[in-house]
């Protein structure tokens, strides 16, 4: 490796990071936890009025300051950023619940724009990308089915049969995250094309397909240890006879996987940076509640092994994000294969060391640490899904460990 690695926050960067971390700080944390608080009891899968006015006035507010879609690299529509630069935002956008949308950069749209940024046609983005750069509708992926073991990707089932100028599909999806928000328009959706003879990696295929589709049936929101996450949502849906034109196949037949990695990969290292923000946020509440209560004569801090929790977990955080900016500036020398271990490890680091974090800080909170009282319960929650989501760490593990042999094999 020859070219030079500058992990540095950039000049150029500098005011952008501050007025992000300033927003987050003093009006979207705020803003985020009046949000959740209105979520209703009921019927939980809408936007009250004040909901929508929260939401829609904070992203007016991002874009009246040009705090925008900060995410695409390498895209006239985008920023201009790099994915290192990204990193210092995502990081930032962590730490509040509405963080990541106020700038237009959450999950799952920020991947399935990339998708149809770099993928589709002019004719297949139109109805889709503009609205999605613009904040109006939102977006899911489904892939992960509930009768295979959909960490391995090469099982996905779901029929998908030509006839006429269309294709046919059936089967169930389930985890398709945002698919409970009213405003989630559009699905792209991994299907079997090829049969036993094709090459496993060139059988299955990608569609775009609007969520509102005949024959497209939301079943259930999954839980999340007991929440239904919304109303974004983690759906259970089922396809019956979905009839979709052949036009809204991606690419073409058999190219599903190359596909998915162009969208995993940067959805992936995303995902890693938000973590990290969380475990700052966290280990900040932790400290300043070992400072600010008192037990046995003395603050929190001062009693028992704390020094050495707060110490390591400022240590872990510092090696996490360097691992992180790592993987980003692999991202940025534009060879995707060479950064994919890079993104595998961080993918397997951030929400583990996050985890333990968060969870420390649970701690330092006593009871209060699990209740809705402060933002750690939730965080450590959504945290604890990035072990699995976007591929448990096992998966990631195997890539690591296989590109690390793959140098000693002769
Ligand atoms: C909150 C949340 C949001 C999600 N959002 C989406 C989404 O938007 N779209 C979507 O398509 N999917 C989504 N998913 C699904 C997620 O990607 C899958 O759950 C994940 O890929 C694992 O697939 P599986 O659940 O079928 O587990 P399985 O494939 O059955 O794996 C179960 C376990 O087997 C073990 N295992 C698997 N492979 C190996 C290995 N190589 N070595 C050792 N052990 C192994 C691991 O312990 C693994 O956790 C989401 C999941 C969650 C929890």
């Amino acid at each position: 490796m020859t070219a030079t690695m500058d992990l540095g926050l950039s000049e150029r960067l500098r005011p952008i990071h501050a007025a992000v971390r300033d927003m987050v700080r003093n009006e979207i944390e705020p803003a985020s936890e009046e949000f959740l608080a209105e979520v209703p009891k009921d019927g939980r899968f809408v936007y009250t009025a004040r909901q929508s006015e929260i939401l829609e006035g904070l992203k007016a507010t991002a874009r009246s300051r040009n705090l925008w879609n900060f995410w695409l690299t390498g895209s006239e529509r985008g920023f201009g950023l790099t994915t290192v630069e990204y990193a210092y935002l995502a990081e930032e956008m962590g730490k509040a619940h509405l963080g990541a949308e106020t700038f237009n950069c959450s999950a799952p749209d920020t991947g399935n724009m990339e998708v149809l940024e770099r993928f589709c046609t002019e004719v297949q983005k139109g109805p889709w990308l503009p609205r999605l750069l613009n904040g109006e509708i939102r977006s899911a992926y489904l892939m992960t089915e509930p009768e295979i073991a959909s960490s391995d990707a090469t099982n996905i089932a779901m029929r998908c049969v030509p006839d006429g100028d269309d294709y046919v599909l059936d089967g169930e999806k389930w985890w398709a995250s945002g698919a409970g928000d009213p405003r989630c328009a559009i699905y792209i959706v991994m299907v079997r094309t090829g049969g036993d003879d094709a090459p496993k990696h060139k059988r299955h295929s990608m569609l775009l397909i609007p969520a509102d589709t005949p024959g497209i049936e939301v079943l259930r929101a999954m839980q999340v240890y007991g929440d239904d996450d919304a109303p974004h949502g983690h759906m259970h849906i089922r396809f019956s006879g979905v009839r979709v034109p052949k036009s809204a196949m991606i690419l073409g037949e058999g190219r599903g996987f190359e596909i998915a990695q162009g969208r995993l990969g940067p959805g992936r290292i995303h995902h890693c940076m938000r973590a990290i923000g969380h475990a700052e946020r966290a280990l900040e509440l932790l400290c300043e509640r070992s400072l600010a209560r008192e037990a046995f004569g003395k603050p929190l801090a001062e009693l028992g092994e704390n020094y050495d929790i707060i110490a390591k977990a400022r240590m872990d955080i510092e090696m996490a994000r360097l691992l992180c900016l790592k993987a980003a500036w692999m991202m940025d020398q534009g060879d995707l294969k060479a950064a994919a271990p890079w993104i595998s490890a961080i993918k397997v680091v951030a929400p583990n060391v996050a985890l333990d974090v968060i969870d420390q800080a649970v701690q330092m909170h006593g009871g209060q640490g699990i209740s809705q009282d402060t933002p750690l319960a939730r965080m450590w929650t959504h945290v604890r899904t990035l072990r699995l989501a976007d591929g448990p760490d096992a998966v990631h593990r195997r890539q690591v460990a296989r590109w690390e042999l793959a140098k000693h094999r002769p």
